[in-house]
């Protein structure tokens, strides 16, 4: 990963009152350069930079960055724990139910919860989790393909 990222990562560190460490560093940039990415996909990002870090380190260097408030955790259902470094703008997701693709869409209102129950029972309700499920472009015109050859099949058989 370059040297040349607009963040400085350690200052992000040490502004949330943490020791700056070679394997701190490494996670961060690895989130930052993969956004959405799982525990072992920082993992492998880390290791590519650092070389010997344990999967035990870098699982409690995302616990604690999430703890911190540096990273959110985005938890999918069906999918392991994903990371990200943007924090703080109740930005949502698209998530394509085939390849697991996600990527970020902003929040149309903006601030939580941006949705309000139609009945909240009396609760004080301070967030709203939205999660659009769909397929990706990608994936809708791989899907598309196959229809097509499979209702050629059928067509086929049915003769
Ligand atoms: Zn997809
Ligand atoms: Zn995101």
């Amino acid at each position: 990963m370059s040297a040349e990222t607009s963040v400085d990562h350690g200052a992000l560190l040490r502004g949330h009152g943490m020791h700056v460490t070679a394997q701190r560093l490494a996670v961060l940039r690895a989130v930052s350069g993969g956004p959405h990415g799982t525990a072992d996909d920082i993992c492998a990002l880390a290791r590519a930079e650092i070389g010997a870090i344990s999967r035990q380190a870098v699982y409690d260097a995302l616990t604690t960055f999430t703890d911190k408030g540096l990273l959110r955790r985005i938890e999918p259902a069906g999918s392991p724990a994903r990371y990200e470094t943007r924090v703080g703008d109740n930005h949502h997701h698209l998530v394509c139910r085939t390849c697991s693709r996600m990527v970020d869409v902003d929040c149309a209102v903006g601030e939580t919860p941006c949705l309000t129950p139609a009945d909240g029972s009396g609760y004080e309700v301070d967030e709203a989790e939205v999660v659009y499920w769909g397929r990706c472009p990608e994936c809708v015109a791989a899907t598309t393909n196959d229809e097509q050859s499979n209702q050629r099949e059928e067509h086929d058989r049915r003769e």
